[in-house]
């Protein structure tokens, strides 16, 4: 797609919209302000935050090897998705396609948009089925929602089917890579270059364990990136937020805690394997097991009672009889594999 073929994508009142020019977009630097009715006196928190979150976007820049200007930080990857959606999908006419079982809030992000969502679903091994999903693209699907170690299953989605997708789609194709860094595969990054209809999601929510402070990152064509400046509120991401998010990466806690997350998952994948009642254990590339059981309900409420909380997608398309379990501590994985021996073997 060229740079043209995404404008035409986008509403015609986004197009025109003239953002609102907040008092730091004008000026970021000086002696004295006296420009936003701030309190002057220093409470660490008493001027507005920086618009753009310029350090953390350099520190997240050098980390990704991607320039900053390609970079947009949301108030969690969830602004990220309702922003595309107000850029992109014009009320009660356009529509996004998304690929179940998989992230749910694309889905609830829609419907309170007021955008029609086209099911897409994964085949029997959780891949993509291109060939369907390229066939349900209707006039006004503006955007393709794929998630890549996927959540619940965990899989990683096949590269070629995603750049089948890029390549047929004449819209935005967004790949949420929230768990890529417990993967062994490769980021979709390095095809930011490629294609300028692509958009990659992270997060800090997850690998960087800074769900709290609510730090979701996008990574797309400048163009893409300008759009969603355009459209987001000033001061999305607050003064506080930046500075602990920098620390944070500056500290780089995730290369440590990363590896024995993933250490923990694989332990606890040969642990679970013994118990009779785990039908199934699906491969995972993040820090979750999708476990498919003969009896998910009971033992969902089972753990439940003695303390310990799974997520249980067993209502969930494909997902009958499945929990998934987050990879925790090594003490909580040695409790939870305790409280399953005493259900029962
Ligand atoms: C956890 C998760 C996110 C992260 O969302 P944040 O709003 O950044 O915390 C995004 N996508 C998927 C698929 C997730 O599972």
């Amino acid at each position: 797609m060229t740079r043209k073929d995404i404008h035409r994508l986008v509403r015609p009142n986004i197009h025109t919209l003239v953002p609102y020019e907040a008092a730091r977009h004008l000026m970021n630097e000086a002696a004295v302000f006296l420009d936003a009715n701030e309190n002057p006196f220093n409470s660490g928190a008493n001027r507005y935050p920086d618009p753009w979150q310029s350090a953390l976007k350099e520190k997240v820049a050098a980390i990704k090897e991607v320039p900053a200007k390609q970079i947009f930080i949301g108030n969690g990857s969830d602004e990220i998705i309702d922003l595309l959606m107000r850029i992109f999908c014009e009320p009660d006419r356009d529509s996004i396609i998304t690929t179940p079982p998989t992230y749910g809030m694309y889905k609830v992000s829609a419907a309170i948009n007021n955008v029609k969502v086209i099911e897409a679903p994964l085949n029997d091994d959780f891949l993509l089925d291109v060939k369907s999903t390229l066939q349900k693209v209707k006039t006004g699907t503006k955007v393709i929602f794929l998630c890549s170690p996927n959540n619940p299953t965990g899989n990683v989605m096949d590269g070629q089917d995603i750049e089948m997708i890029l390549k047929g789609f004449d819209g935005i194709v967004v790949i949420d890579e929230a768990y890529i860094d417990f993967s062994t595969t490769t980021s979709w990054l390095q095809n930011l270059k490629k294609y300028e209809n692509l958009v990659v999601m992270q997060t800090l929510s997850k690998a960087h364990g800074l769900a709290g402070l609510r730090i979701g990152l996008a990574f797309s064509s400048d163009l893409i990136i300008s759009l969603l400046n355009k459209v987001k509120p000033p001061y999305n991401i607050s003064s506080l937020n930046q500075k602990a998010a920098l620390n944070a990466l500056e500290e780089g806690t995730a290369s440590t805690e990363v590896p024995k997350i993933i250490e923990e998952r694989k332990r606890l994948e040969k642990l679970l394997y013994r118990f009779k009642f785990v039908e199934k254990l699906y491969p995972s590339e993040a820090n979750f097991l999708f476990v498919k059981m003969t009896n998910a309900d009971t033992i969902f409420d089972y753990l439940k009672a003695e303390g310990i909380i799974v997520r249980s997608r067993s209502k969930v398309i494909k997902c009958e009889g499945c929990l998934r379990i987050t990879v925790g501590t090594p003490e909580e994985n040695d409790l939870l594999i305790q409280k399953l021996k005493e259900y029962g073997q």
